[in-house]
């Protein structure tokens, strides 16, 4: 597959700060990205860097396979949908989304028929038809969001950059613009690429995911490889589901707070080691309950439980007060009731650990 946009080197300095430093990517045609990374990782800055809005300090940009490091954003043919919407409060629905393409600063569209059939078009791709009329103060926030994509899909452009295009919609909301967005993206067939600090909703959405941490990709690869192996401890932290420990190489496993744990296989390389067991991949036992060969075990006492609707979370305290996560889904066992204060087992296969060294 060909890459729409390419970065090399990308630099974005902001007085002594580093907003990207060295930003290295290169995304596939006709695909939906997703690019996770906490708050002040540099998401928004490295949007604004590929959208022209902002000029980095060196490194090159190509997109399809022109360098556009010197053009203005209103000729790199790249939307922008922002985190607040941006509507128009005083046009209606069907006027914000014609606003574009009459003001168009590279080929406007004057002829009223054309610019009709488009914005209807739209209209109906993004779901919004029979509210054409309506004030942009009277339509909830999911339409609001469907208002500012058309808005921005209507100019037809060969790549679209969403900026937490969900953040600011309720949960049950949120998670269906999720397949509504995707839907959306492969009827148009452009490449979106879509920011997010929630790393449930770059898993879910990201046929390729992109991880930011302190202004550089930690790493990038589909779904499943993210969250199965991740390549760093920091980028195991951001996805939210791995019980990390601290700690070194040792003989026979890995050393830490809570003694030697067993992993199997090689460690992958890091510059911070740690061991890591993902939140589902544990199992809850009476206190003293023996162990086979291939498992890990630890203790832990028990504090509370959280259901999350398909899964319950169950907290753990360690000896060492550390704070030990696992995570049941429903769909799998019904949920127990662990008591608080008591003791527990807490079991683990070796070859479900993840080592860094
Ligand atoms: P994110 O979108 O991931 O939360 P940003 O890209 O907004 O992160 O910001 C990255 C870093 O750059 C932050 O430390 C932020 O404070 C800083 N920053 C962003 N924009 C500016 C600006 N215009 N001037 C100075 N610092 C900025
Ligand atoms: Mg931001």
């Amino acid at each position: 597959m060909s890459a729409v946009l390419q970065l090399s080197n990308v630099v974005k300095t902001y007085g002594d700060l580093r907003a990207l430093d060295g930003i290295e990517l290169s995304l596939p045609e006709d695909s939906y990205v997703s690019l996770l990374g906490p708050s002040g990782s540099g998401k928004t800055t490295l949007l604004r860097v590929i959208a022209g809005f902002e000029q980095p300090e060196s490194g090159a940009i190509r997109f399809s396979g022109k360098d556009v490091s010197n053009t203005p954003p209103h000729e790199r043919n790249i939307g922008f949908v922002f985190q607040n919407f941006a509507l128009f409060p005083h046009l209606s629905v069907y006027d914000n989304i014609a606003f574009g393409l009459v003001n168009r600063a590279v080929d406007p569209v004057t002829d009223m028929k054309l610019l009709d059939r488009k914005v209807r078009d739209m209209i109906s791709l993004v779901g919004l038809a029979g509210l054409e009329g309506r004030a942009t103060t009277q339509i909830s926030g999911g339409q609001k969001q469907r208002v500012a994509l058309a808005r921005t899909l209507v100019t037809e452009p060969q790549m679209v950059l969403l900026d937490e295009p969900l953040g600011a919609l309720d949960a049950n909301l949120r998670a269906r613009m999720r397949s509504e967005l995707r839907m959306i993206r492969e009827r148009c067939g452009v490449t979106f690429l879509h920011v997010t600090g929630s790393e449930t909703e770059a898993l879910a959405m990201g046929d390729t995911v992109l991880v930011l941490d302190r202004a550089r990709i930690a790493q990038q690869g589909d779904s499943d490889t993210i969250y199965n192996r991740p390549c760093s401890p920091a980028v195991a932290r951001f996805l939210n589901c791995y019980n990390l420990f601290s700690g070194k190489m040792a003989d026979g496993g890995f050393a830490t707070a809570q003694g030697l744990l067993g992993f199997q296989g090689h460690p992958q390389r890091a510059a911070d080691p740690a061991y890591a067991i993902r939140y589902d991949r544990v199992d809850i036992r009476p206190a003293g309950a023996a162990a086979t060969a291939d498992e890990v075990q630890i203790e832990g006492t028990f504090i509370a439980s959280e259901y999350t609707g398909s899964a319950v979370n169950a907290f753990f305290s360690l000896d060492d007060g550390k704070v030990f996560e696992v995570e049941a889904h429903l769909s799998h066992r019904a949920p127990e009731n662990y008591e608080p204060h008591r003791r527990y087992a807490l079991a683990w296969k070796r070859e479900d650990a993840l080592v860094f060294a």
